[in-house]
């Protein structure tokens, strides 16, 4: 099935009636903006992550990983402008006061904008085609002009008893720990330059208008690496980073039909160059799931000046700030474009449907399903020591309720690569039928064999 086939509305109840996600806080009415990853969800997230650390950090000898904290000193978002200019134009509905974000609401009539354009762009274009936007809650096109709004979330901890103390902001974007270790990364691990350090870390955004289920959240986890290059030899480094970054998705899974590149045409002033990755979700179509930018030496300078310490890097003797190339993945669009690309309408030759979710084996949260066809005459004892076999090596389920053909079609629309039954021979031969998700072939396997047996199918 192609994915302009497929609807969203469809995958995200999917997604919930199968445990995959569910909306924050539901049973008081669900918090808009945030979600919850269920028993299957935190699987394919992690499966997700996992895949990223081993590409990014694990098979490249000169990147190294981090997990900074989320509070960080105030100063920090101050040095890095985000407490001055990390904003989306926002403008109210004068009717109903619903708030609308300018620049998304432009570019869905067509016109280009984005949100680092000046108030006074955005503006005009706003003006200029305001009554071609009507507001979502009640159709009016009476809207106030564009302010900047700023995204970054406060929380209560830190001194308040001073006049001047800044709050503790939760951090807009997860990178910025990597440039508050960068010394730290140096000092104890002395690589050579260039060298990159990676993080999985959460950021926090009040966005404006929440939106687009995974895709718009106002608390998302971000996949970063930061590559400390010399200054000026970022060309060559960049061009490899976006072939790299372009080839991890297609080792995911994605279909590159559903991948397109897409170049900011506005940067911010600091930004040498900008490319986002994007993907052609269902219902919504291509936006962006990575960003892949030339920093230059911005925000190591800044940082230099802010805190006072020295951030150059000593190469025998010549020293310089290093530039930085960005990678930064949004996990729950990555999560999303995953489960898009993996969901599947099969029409079988006997007429009937099958929902199955074709993820990579790797993916899968459900590895091995253990089947035994009947719950008697010792059948599930038998099918529950093969459990136990194969459950410390691989998230494997054991499942007895209803019939065997239906147990499959439950495990094709999870994703499970393999289901493994355990029969009256089993009892036997000690052997056992392995079914394939996608072919839907089976053969006998003994069970002496079948460690080795998944190890290869793993591998
Ligand atoms: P957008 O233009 O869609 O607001 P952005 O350009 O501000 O995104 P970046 O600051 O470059 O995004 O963040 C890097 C990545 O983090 C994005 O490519 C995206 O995958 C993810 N991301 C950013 N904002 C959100 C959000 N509100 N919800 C979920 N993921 C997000």
């Amino acid at each position: 099935m192609k994915n302009s086939e497929k609807k969203m509305d469809e995958i995200i109840s999917f997604a919930k009636e199968k445990g995959f996600v569910f909306p924050s806080s539901e049973i008081y009415g669900g918090l808009a903006g945030a979600y919850d990853y269920g028993p299957l969800g935190v699987e394919l997230l992690k499966n997700i992550k996992d895949f990223w650390w081993r590409e990014n950090i694990y098979k490249k000898n000169n990147y190294y990983g981090l997990d900074s904290a989320i509070f960080k000193d105030p100063r920090v978002w101050e040095a890095s402008g985000h407490t001055a200019g990390f904003s989306d134009p926002m403008a109210e509905c004068k009717d109903c006061n619903a708030r609308i974000r300018v620049d998304k609401e432009l570019e869905k009539i067509g016109v280009r904008a984005d949100e680092k354009m000046s108030e006074e762009e955005i503006n005009k274009l706003f003006s200029e085609n305001k009554d071609k936007i009507k507001c979502a809650k009640c159709g009016s096109s009476n809207f106030s002009e564009a302010k900047a709004f700023n995204l970054l979330v406060k929380s209560n901890l830190g001194d308040f008893t001073s006049k001047n103390s800044e709050p503790v902001y939760l951090p807009g974007e997860a990178c910025q720990g990597i440039y508050l270790n960068f010394k730290n990364v140096v000092d104890s691990m002395h690589p050579k330059i260039p060298f990159g350090v990676g993080q999985i870390g959460k950021a926090f955004r009040n966005e404006i208008s929440p939106r687009n289920f995974l895709f718009r959240t106002r608390e998302f986890e971000q996949a970063d690496t930061q590559f400390f290059v010399k200054p000026e030899e970022n060309k060559e480094a960049y061009e490899r980073i976006k072939k790299e970054r372009w080839q991890w998705y297609l080792n995911l899974g994605i279909s590159e039909e559903n991948l397109k590149w897409s170049q900011h045409d506005n940067l911010v002033f600091y930004a040498k160059d900008a490319w986002d990755i994007e993907y052609n979700f269902p219902s919504y179509g291509f936006d962006e799931v990575e960003g892949i930018h030339d920093r230059s030496d911005y925000d190591l300078t800044v940082h230099q000046k802010a805190s006072g310490t020295d951030l150059h890097f000593n190469d025998n003797g010549e020293k310089f700030i290093p530039w930085v190339l960005e990678t930064s993945m949004g996990l729950g669009r990555v999560f999303l474009a995953v489960l898009s690309e993996a969901f599947d309408l099969e029409k079988l030759e006997d007429g009937s449907e099958r929902r199955i979710l074709r993820f990579k084996k790797e993916l899968a949260p459900v590895k091995i399903a253990i089947l035994p066809l009947m719950k008697k005459d010792g059948l599930a004892e038998g099918a529950m020591e093969i459990f136990d076999m194969l459950a410390g090596d691989y998230n494997v389920i054991y499942s007895d309720a209803a019939s065997v053909g239906k147990r499959y079609r439950k495990q094709d629309e999870i994703g499970t690569p393999y289901c493994v039954t355990y029969d009256y021979d089993s009892k036997e031969d000690q052997t056992v039928t392995v079914r394939e998700r996608d072919s839907m072939e089976q053969e006998r396997v003994k069970i002496s064999d079948l460690k080795e047996y998944f190890r290869k199918k793993f591998n």
